[in-house]
């Protein structure tokens, strides 16, 4: 059966965009301290920074749900002779990829990412209709982007548990909350608050 297989071209781990264009590997708060350590052993420059953030009105602080592995022009962990040098600790937005995910309101999507070399060269044989389809040609990606899906949803029902403690208000309950709130925005209009990890506040 005909199905992905990874060419190890390196084409995702390097910025092939125009100049200026930084490159974001979206990356979750239970990754960052394997990810800062490997950083340290690999002796590379730590690139993580916070991405997605909510503004929590009642402790004046920002509570930061994803972080960002940034790059100019290569990752700072590829190696152009062996390639991803954290290959089995790699992000899980690394694992999953072609296959990657998005929000619509509530639900989470998933779509095959065409810049991939290998999706483009077979892009003919590989165009999933359905979820079913998309699971049948990347199988390991397909698993590993569910538990992305999984992840933004346990993001989720923190927020909303958080709410309902009244320990945070990021205004997800009263229906005010600006879901792609992103750092740039946030460190302008909220310059003085401290961030905080969403999971470092603490449920009853
Ligand atoms: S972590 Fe590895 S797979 Fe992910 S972009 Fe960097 S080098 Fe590529
Ligand atoms: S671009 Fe596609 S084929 Fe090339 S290394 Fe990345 S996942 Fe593999």
């Amino acid at each position: 059966m005909f199905f992905f297989k990874c060419f190890k071209c390196g084409k995702c781990c390097h910025n092939v965009k125009s100049e200026g264009y930084e490159r974001y590997i979206p990356v979750y708060l239970d990754e960052i301290s394997k990810l800062e350590n490997l950083a340290l052993k690999n002796k590379v420059k730590n690139n993580l920074e916070p991405d997605l953030l909510y503004p929590d009105i009642l402790n004046k602080r920002l509570i930061v749900v994803t972080y960002v592995l940034k790059f100019k022009d290569v990752c700072a962990f590829y190696n152009e002779k062996l390639g991803c040098t954290i290959y089995n600790d790699r992000p899980i937005t690394c694992k999953s990829y072609p296959v990657s995910i998005w929000k619509e309101h509530i639900n989470y999507m998933m779509k095959v990412n065409t810049d991939c070399k290998f999706v483009e060269k077979n892009i003919g044989l590989i165009s999933p209709k359905n979820y079913s389809e998309l699971e049948t040609f990347f199988p390991k990606e397909y698993k590993q982007a569910k538990k992305l899906m999984i992840k933004g949803k346990e993001i989720l029902y923190r927020i909303i548990e958080l709410e309902q403690q009244k320990k945070i208000d990021v205004g997800y309950l009263s229906g005010k909350l600006d879901f792609f709130y992103d750092v740039e925005k946030a460190e302008v209009e909220y310059k003085n608050w401290e961030k905080i990890n969403l999971y470092d506040i603490e449920l009853d």
